[in-house]
Parts: C-alpha cells; structure tokens; sequence
C-alpha cells in the first residue's frame, strides 16, 4: 500500500511509534525513524530491518531530539537530499510529566510543550515547503484522548496534546490546495512503557472505562496511521482509537 513512499516516524524507536514504522514497512515504505536514546535506535532499526519485503526498501533512524529546532531542521534537509521527498509525517514523539497544577514546575510544564508540541511546528514547518513543492503529502499527529476530556494531573499534556488538535485543522486549512492531508489521532489507553508506569488499580479502573473492555495494543493505532496515509479524502480530522473510552 506504501510502495516507493517514504516515510518520517517521530518516536519511532519503541511503543506506538515504533509499531507504525513497523507497520508502514510491511506495506512498502522506506521509513526513517527519530529518537534520543541510541541502544533503543540501534534495537529497532534492527527489527525494521526485518520486516522489509522487498530489496530496495530504505530504514534509517536519526538520533535527534524532535523539541530542537535547528536540529530538527538540519535533520530534515539532509533527509530530503538524501530521498528526494517524504511524502509522510508522524508526529509520534511524546512524553508525560505528571502533576498536579499546584505542584506542577515550570520545566515540567515546558518540556512537555516542547517536545509534545514544538516539535510538531518544527517537523512540519520544515517539511511544509517540500510537501507543497511536491504537490502532495500527509501529516499524521498522535494526540491522546486527553486532548479531548482533560485529565486531572496532566494539565501540561493535555494542553499539549489539545494544542495538536488546532494546529492540525490550522495547517488542514492551510495546505490543502495543495494536496497537502493532516490529521490526529488520539488513542486512548495504549498498552507501552508510558503506560506500564501506571500502578494495577489504576489500570483495572481505566479497563472498567473502555466500553470494548481491553486496554489497546500499539498495532490498533498503527493501523489507524495506516488507514489515515492511505484515505485521499480525509483531512483535518481527530481519530479515536481508544475502544470507545470517550464517546
Ligand atoms: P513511549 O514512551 O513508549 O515512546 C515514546 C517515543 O518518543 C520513544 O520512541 C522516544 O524515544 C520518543 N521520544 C521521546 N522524547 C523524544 C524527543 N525529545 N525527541 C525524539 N524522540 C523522543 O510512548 P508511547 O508509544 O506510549 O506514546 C507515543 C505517542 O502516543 C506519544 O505522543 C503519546 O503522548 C501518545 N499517546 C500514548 C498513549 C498511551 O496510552 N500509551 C495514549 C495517548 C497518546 P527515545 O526514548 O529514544 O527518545
């Protein structure tokens, strides 16, 4: 579905980041993934490595830190020497750090908007050219449900993932001339090392919440990726995948 495409995975060295390149690579796309943490990087890569299904298929990760402007910058234009066009984006990248507002410091509440939502104009802003040049491209931004209901404690995340939501329909508008897509998704509670943190009855009370009554797996958004990169009439749209937890 995916063949001669290439692709930019941000987060892409574990959990949902990493099943969507996985998942983008079977279907045929050469797919380069973002990360800071490099034994992660050089583990996946490995693993993308495998799942190529034919010879030609291009994987890379870049070790860059998506909240970093010039980095992010720098990385992309070689990216783009190096493959020509990227023809899709996901804004994967993502982190918490919990609090109540009361208690909430300052580095906390900025590094969260850094890395959750800054990086999202830096990706962009710096694929948004190319994109426009190429008469074509998708964006596809991972938000979170929290984005959608808030959540008590996670007043800089849910910020940061709301603000994902209006800068999509923002650049939806904008690009769309152009053949330009861009859409969230925001998954609910997905099974990964985010969430793993989280203390037992914490979990059975958010599974007592899901209406589907499991906890998602990072496949069932990578197949929302899937079904967003391939959907030519879809744009400036939030997906829930979150087994019907917000309806
Ligand atoms: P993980 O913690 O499992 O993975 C996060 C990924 O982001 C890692 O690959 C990490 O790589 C990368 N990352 C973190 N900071 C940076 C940075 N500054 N620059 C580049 N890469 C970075 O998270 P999930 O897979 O659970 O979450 C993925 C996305 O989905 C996030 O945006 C999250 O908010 C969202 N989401 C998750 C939900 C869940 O229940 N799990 C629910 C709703 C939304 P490295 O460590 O190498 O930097």
């Amino acid at each position: 579905m995916l063949n001669r495409k290439t692709a930019i995975v941000t987060g892409g060295t574990a959990g949902i980041g990493k099943e969507i390149a996985l998942l983008f690579v079977k279907n045929g796309a050469n797919v380069i993934i973002f990360g800071t943490n490099r034994d992660r990087a050089a583990a996946a890569l490995h693993e993308l490595e495998a799942a190529r299904v034919n010879d030609s298929q291009k994987v890379l990760c870049q070790i860059a830190n998506v909240s970093k402007t010039k980095e992010v910058e720098e990385t992309i234009q070689t990216l783009l020497s190096t493959f020509g066009q990227i023809d899709i984006l996901v804004n994967n990248a993502g982190i918490t750090r919990d609090n109540l507002l009361m208690k909430m410091s300052e580095e906390d509440w900025d590094e969260v908007l850094d890395v959750n939502l800054k990086s999202v104009y830096n990706t962009c802003k710096s694929l948004a050219r190319p994109m426009m040049k190429a008469k074509g491209g998708c964006i596809i931004n991972i938000s979170s449900v929290i984005g959608l209901v808030g959540n008590a404690g996670q007043a800089n995340y849910a910020a940061s993932k709301a603000g994902m939501i209006g800068f999509t329909k923002s650049l939806a508008k904008e690009l769309a001339s152009r053949g330009i897509r861009a859409n969230c998704i925001a998954p609910g509670y997905i099974e990964t090392q985010m969430t793993e943190v989280l203390p037992q009855q914490v979990k059975e009370a958010v599974i007592e919440k899901i209406p589907l009554g499991r906890i998602g797996k990072p496949n069932d958004i990578a197949q929302a990726a899937l079904f967003l990169a391939t959907a030519p009439y879809i744009t400036g749209q939030v997906l829930a995948v979150d087994g019907g937890m917000v309806i």
